[in-house]
């Protein structure tokens, strides 16, 4: 091996859900939004002058950091906005993850966490999570690091409490908590940690556009905390890459936070399917813990999960499935549209007819 070769940083990447090329498949196999953003947002994709863009975007992403605190009832200097949460929380990690005892989060969660810390050279451990696939907060009293987890958990879809979270930040006064809300407006108003930012410095709160808002496509996360955490992650984030938002996004995702009776309807109609599902799938024999995202984590009777997803698959209905010890036995399913779901339960149907 060449010099350079021993030294690269060597990563094994996350392995996002599929993308098919094909038209025509029902896409329940990376929990995005089935209908479409905001028309507030077509509007101001439309109204979008192409010869601003040979002019750098604002490095602050002011009118989108302005809409957010706003919508939030935050100072803008508590509000950091990136490509996706996914690069809002790899920032995080770079920022607060620096010390030599390992950041803690569940054994089964989102599969991005331990690739962040392999890539950044940040020790960690995962933390069983019990029986019923809640956390515990006693274990995650110690010292630690830092501590990230989704709250719904993915894949599980399981909320925990505000009280149950307020014990964890409280419990580790010392360390950075991130908490991951990706799914937290399909759990229902008064659910969000939010309103313990202004309580706790050390607590940052992650959200995304990518899955209640309709907008994976254009790349939009955000996380809300003290300015002092704020502060630096921007320090950091202005070292690596100043004009991490564009202007067309900017303007877009400005314009579906204005548009709130759409976000609601379109989550009420998610969370309807979801309810929907829950009763169709338990019909079928299906075991899941209760969901309060946009997705159901299942359990298939008579057939092992990985062949119901391969039949699935054959039928064109893209499920997620993971093969590994546990989540093995499971499939998480997006929830679509109803006609998207009729369709799943008659594929499961025919699945389970012939077994
Ligand atoms: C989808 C998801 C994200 C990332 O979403 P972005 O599209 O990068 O905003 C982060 N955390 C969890 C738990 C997710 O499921």
């Amino acid at each position: 091996m060449p010099y350079w070769e021993n030294h690269v940083r060597k990563v094994v990447p996350y392995t996002p859900g599929e993308q098919p090329k094909e038209s025509g498949i029902i896409k329940l196999n990376t929990n995005e939004n089935p209908y479409p953003p905001s028309p507030a947002v077509k509007s101001a994709y439309d109204a979008f002058d192409c010869a601003d863009m040979r002019l750098y975007p604002a490095p602050d992403a002011s009118e989108l950091v302005g809409a957010i605190a706003e919508t939030y009832g935050v100072k803008p200097s508590q509000v950091f906005v990136g490509v996706g949460s996914d690069d809002v929380i790899s920032m995080a990690f770079m920022t607060f993850f620096g010390s030599d005892r390992p950041i803690l989060f569940p054994d089964i969660t989102y599969s991005f966490y331990d690739v962040w810390a392999e890539v950044y050279g940040i020790p960690y451990e995962r933390v069983p999570l019990t029986a019923g696939f809640h956390i515990d907060p006693k274990d995650y009293i110690r010292p630690n690091g830092g501590i990230i987890f989704p709250n719904p958990n993915a894949p599980t879809g399981v909320l925990e409490s505000t009280e149950m979270i307020e014990k964890v930040i409280s419990g580790s006064p010392d360390s950075v908590v991130i908490i991951d809300e990706a799914y937290i407006d399909f759990a229902g108003s008064g659910k969000s940690v939010l309103p313990l930012v202004s309580k706790y410095e050390n607590l940052l709160v992650v959200q995304t556009f990518s899955k209640s808002r309709s907008m994976a496509g254009m790349r939009i996360g955000y996380a809300i905390g003290s300015e002092k955490l704020i502060k630096y992650m921007n320090d950091v984030k202005f070292s690596v890459n100043s004009y991490t938002m564009n202007r067309v996004t900017i303007k877009c995702g400005a314009a579906a936070l204005r548009d709130t009776a759409y976000f609601e309807e379109t989550v009420a109609k998610i969370v309807k399917t979801r309810e929907n599902a829950k009763s169709e799938l338990s019909a079928r024999g299906f075991e899941f813990p209760d969901s309060q995202s946009n997705f159901i984590f299942a359990k298939p009777p008579k057939l092992p999960a990985k062949t119901v997803f391969a039949e699935l698959k054959k039928r064109r209905i893209y499920v997620r499935f993971w093969d590994k010890p546990v989540i093995g036995d499971y499939l998480r399913i997006t929830v679509g549209t109803d006609d998207e779901m009729n369709a799943l339960y008659k594929a499961l149907d025919e699945i389970l007819q012939e077994a």
